[in-house]
Order: structure tokens, then sequence, then C-alpha cells
């Protein structure tokens, strides 16, 4: 391959597109603060999405930390180690004790039947991950808070609209978090957002993204400042035009590598959308023990051929050093967890991706 091909590449719309906004927000010197394309996004995204209420922030971190605050959790709260850290980092900002849960081997998300066990006196919420944009099993996580009394906060950064048969996945739990990040199916540059079930919920949401401002003099909450730009806002407009044709293009690709790898030995597509709305995000494989070579040998393989794929999520979140030492994270607790992060590889997907391109790493894979 004489080109990189990266993991992911970043879908940017023609840039004269571009210049109409950015002409009107030097005409009205409108920067930031709520103004009108942040205000626009928001709800060409609640109609999108098909969700009622959705505050935009400057990134999804951000947002996750201020979810927390929102709901005002304390104590514990169960999480997944097979995430990217940002999940569990949300966590520690506040204040909260993570407690790793171990995940389901068919999609890789929290394995509700494990829950139970680790809730503890302590525990005010569960923080689940839709990983790779595959809906968790939202009922049964729902029912364990409900017959525990605990709040539930998705992090959807993956689940960019994503449905399942009862519409949006976003509006299961308390409150999700999306992220728009370069790397993400619909980017703004940076930004992200919380869906919340209802107006007060999202007054609240706005008023700690602001500092906690709730008027010109009034300071009701000690907030920080989230709120997403004129400039990412106009952005989001802009991609919004082109999402369909995006999501469309990534299930091509993804209905591309299912066949080209269907009969390839040791290696086990994950999860496939059948008749599900999915996003196609990311590619992951399993390379399993009959594969003659290692996930890393693969990996290294790729590499040498000019083709960088990821091993998301390897290490797991509970190998940082800032997460290893609590009793949670420990192997013996994470078992299906430990074993996808040595064999998943995510392969390059995203809008460009040419066949041809696609055909070479599958044939890379195969032989
Ligand atoms: C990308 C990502 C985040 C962080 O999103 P940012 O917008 O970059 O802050 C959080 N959680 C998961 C699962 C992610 O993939």
């Amino acid at each position: 391959m004489a080109q990189p091909i990266y993991v992911t590449q970043p879908y940017l719309p023609p840039l004269e597109e571009f210049t109409p906004y950015l002409e009107k927000i030097w005409a009205n010197k409108i920067l930031t603060n709520g103004g009108p394309f942040h205000q626009q996004l928001e709800q060409a995204l609640c109609d999108y999405l098909g969700v009622k209420h959705l505050a935009l922030f400057t990134n999804a971190t951000i947002a996750l930390i201020t979810a927390l605050q929102a709901l005002r959790i304390t104590g514990e709260v169960i999480t997944t180690p097979y995430s990217f850290v940002a999940t569990a980092h949300s966590l520690l900002w506040n204040g909260i004790k993570p407690v790793f849960v171990d995940v389901d081997p068919r999609t890789l998300n929290l394995d509700p039947s494990k829950i139970e066990a680790a809730i503890t006196p302590q525990t005010t919420a569960i923080m689940p991950v839709h990983v790779y944009g595959h809906p968790c099993d939202v009922e049964a996580i729902q029912k364990i808070a409900d017959n525990y009394n605990l709040r539930v906060i998705y992090d959807a950064a993956h689940a960019f609209g994503v449905q399942d048969a009862g519409g949006s996945v976003l509006r299961h739990g308390d409150l999700s978090v999306l992220s728009f990040h370069a790397t993400k199916v619909f980017n703004t540059f940076e930004g992200g957002a919380i869906i919340c079930p209802d107006a007060k919920t999202k007054m609240r949401i706005d008023q700690l993204k602001n500092f906690g401002h709730a008027g010109e003099i009034t300071v009701v909450a000690p907030g920080i400042n989230g709120k997403m730009s004129e400039i990412n806002a106009a952005f989001g407009l802009l991609q919004l035009q082109h999402i369909d044709q995006t999501l469309a293009l990534r299930k091509e690709i993804d209905a591309t590598y299912r066949e080209l790898l269907k009969d390839v030995k040791g290696i086990h597509c994950l999860q496939d959308a059948g008749e599900k709305v999915a996003n196609y995000a990311y590619f992951p494989i399993l390379v399993e023990a009959d594969y003659p070579i290692s996930r890393d040998e693969l990996y290294q393989k790729l590499r040498d051929n000019n083709i960088y794929s990821r091993r998301y999520f390897y290490p797991l979140i509970s190998e940082f050093p800032m997460y290893r030492g609590l009793p949670s994270a420990q192997r013996d607790n994470l078992p299906v967890a430990f074993d996808a992060a040595q064999q998943v590889l995510c392969l390059p997907i995203y809008p460009a991706l040419e066949v041809a391109h696609i055909e070479t790493i599958a044939r890379l894979i195969a032989q």
C-alpha cells in the first residue's frame, strides 16, 4: 500500500460549503455562549436522532464529568473496563470509585448478569458503554437499576444514530453522552452532547456547562466551561447534511469486510447489525486461537504493509496505573474482558476507504 491507511479518517464536507457559515459568524460577531448555530444544532440533532432534549458540549469527556455532576452521583459506580479511558476518568474527576464488572463475550458490553454481585451500599449508579455502537442489554440493566435504585448514565460516544426496535438507543437510562470527536462517525472537530429526558434536567446541565450561571448575576453551582463554540456548532450543521451518505458508505464497507472474511479460519467478525439501524463506527475482529499467528503478529503484519489497525480496547482501562490497584480491576474478576483485549483488532473503516483497500486488507488477513 503506497499511502498509509489509518483505522479512521475524518469526514470533511467540501470546504466551500463551510464558507457561508463562517461569513455569518463574522457578520454577527457571536462566537460562543449558546449563539444561533449552537441553538440550531441542538434542535437539528434532536430531530435527526429522535430525542427530546440535548445539550451540546465542547467534548464528550467534559460531558461525562458534567452528567455525573448533574445527577449528583457519589460513592461507587459500576462500569466496564472495556472502553476508552475517558469513561472511568470521568468518575475519578468526580471523586467516585469505579467498580469494574466483566463484559458479555458476544457484544463486549457490560454483562448485566455480573452487575448485582458488584453492588454495595455505596453504589449509586451504573455507567455502561455501547461499545462499537452495539447497544447494551438496556432492559436488563434498567431492571437492576430499578431494583436497587441506581442511576444509569450511558457512555454513548460510539452510538450516534444507532436505533433499536423502539427508536434511538440514546433514550435509555437517565442520561446518554455522545462524542463528536474527529475520530467518531459524526464529528464537529471536537464536541459532544448529553441527551436527557426532560427540560428541567437540560436546564441544570446547561447551567453546569456555563460555570453554574443561572442568570446574569446568579451562580447556582460550581459549574465548568463545557460550551460548544459557534464554529463547531456551524460545522455540525453542515456535517448533518452529509451524515446519511457517510453512514451508507460505512455500511457498504462493513458488508464487504464480512463477505471477504467470512471463511477465514480463526477470524471472528463481531456482531452483525442484522435488521437494526447501526452506524458501522468500527470494524472489530477477534483473532482467535486457531488463527495461524497471534493478534499482535497480525497487527504488525498489517503495519508492515502500511495499514494501521488499532487494538481497541487494549490495554483494558483497569490495567492503567490509577486503576490497577482496585480489587475489581484484577484479572480473575474480568476474564472475558482480558481475553477480548488480547484478541481484538479494529480494521480501517471510513467513508473514503476504497474497495481495493478493503480487498488488500482482507487478502493480508486471509493468507
Ligand atoms: C471518544 C470516546 C470518549 C471521549 O470523547 P471525547 O469527545 O474525545 O472527549 C469517551 N468514551 C468513549 C467510549 C470514547 O470512544
